[in-house]
């Protein structure tokens, strides 16, 4: 009797304690695949899935870059390749929002995605992850609710959005030397959105560059200088941040009329962005 009391005692024993297992490996199962989700998610969102690989850009898209960026006939084969990863990846990760009318929109992605590109070319860090999620594209100028005021582009840090005119960004491809390209100006702001409080070796060297800017800028005689030369666009004498952008259109454009004019702001600008557009083979700059 007790032999059979002690057997039927451990059979039950062994019933609780399976079911407490089944139990807690599925409580662990659970928590494990919610964590897992949580990464695959939180990776997502920061454009860093690595199975969510862009395509190569196509034989078209390339012929398109090569007709509308002076630049890239001068790069090495290597650094070539380096930009057309990096448009393609840029073009892939970041979502495009179309409101009604815009035509081209392949054209549209890859322009600004190369605008992006080349601003960064210098750089490690290319990928605009704090500072671009979203990119608004408009037909044509548009009405801007933010500040009341027609636009061809703007930037909102806030939203992680930056919002263009299809018409302006290629405007801005077609004429490469007038020192006016909304796609560079735009990806500028954010650029200086995406170095702030960084605490990467080139983040910290770009802010430090624009905060001589500041200085340079603050100098009355500079000031004169560059209000007498008529290089620059009167946009950016607004401020700083002005300044940089429509600055950067000029080294991108016109690299050695800007090094010509203005040496020791091209020099900084040079350092910033570690990237020499009046001789690009001199890539990656020591
Ligand atoms: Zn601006």
């Amino acid at each position: 009797m007790s032999i059979i009391g002690r057997g039927r005692s451990r059979t039950h024993v062994a019933v609780d304690i399976d079911g407490v297992d089944i139990f807690g490996i599925a409580c662990l199962l659970f928590i494990f695949s919610y964590l897992i989700y949580i990464l695959y998610y939180a990776i997502g969102l920061y454009e860093l899935n690595p199975f969510l690989r862009p395509k190569p850009l196509s034989t078209k898209e390339i012929h398109q870059l090569k007709n509308s960026i002076d630049f890239l006939h001068q790069l090495e084969e290597t650094e070539l390749q380096l930009f057309y990863e990096r448009t393609a990846w840029f073009k892939y990760k970041k979502t495009f929002a179309y409101r009604k009318g815009v035509r081209k929109k392949q054209e549209v992605e890859l322009l600004i995605s190369a605008a992006a590109v080349a601003l960064t070319l210098g750089m490690k860090n290319f990928k605009y992850i704090r500072s671009v999620q979203r990119i608004v594209i408009y037909p044509s100028d548009y009405f801007s609710l933010l500040n009341r005021r027609h636009h061809a582009g703007e930037y909102n840090p806030r939203l992680r959005t930056a919002v263009f005119s299809a018409d302006s960004v290629q405007s801005g491809f077609e004429n490469t030397k007038d020192n006016v390209n909304l796609a560079i100006h735009e990806m500028a702001h954010a650029l200086c959105f995406e170095t702030r409080r960084k605490n990467t070796w080139e983040a910290r060297k770009f802010q430090a560059g624009l905060r001589k800017m500041r200085e340079q800028l603050q100098d009355s005689d500079f000031q004169k200088r560059i209000k007498d030369s008529d290089y620059f666009r009167e946009y950016g004498y607004s401020n700083l941040f002005e300044f940089f952008a429509v600055a950067t259109e000029n080294f991108l454009e016109t690299p050695k009329e800007f090094k010509g004019n203005f040496p020791e702001l091209y020099e900084l600008t040079k350092t910033m962005l570690n990237f020499d557009f009046s001789d690009p083979k001199s890539f990656p700059r020591k």
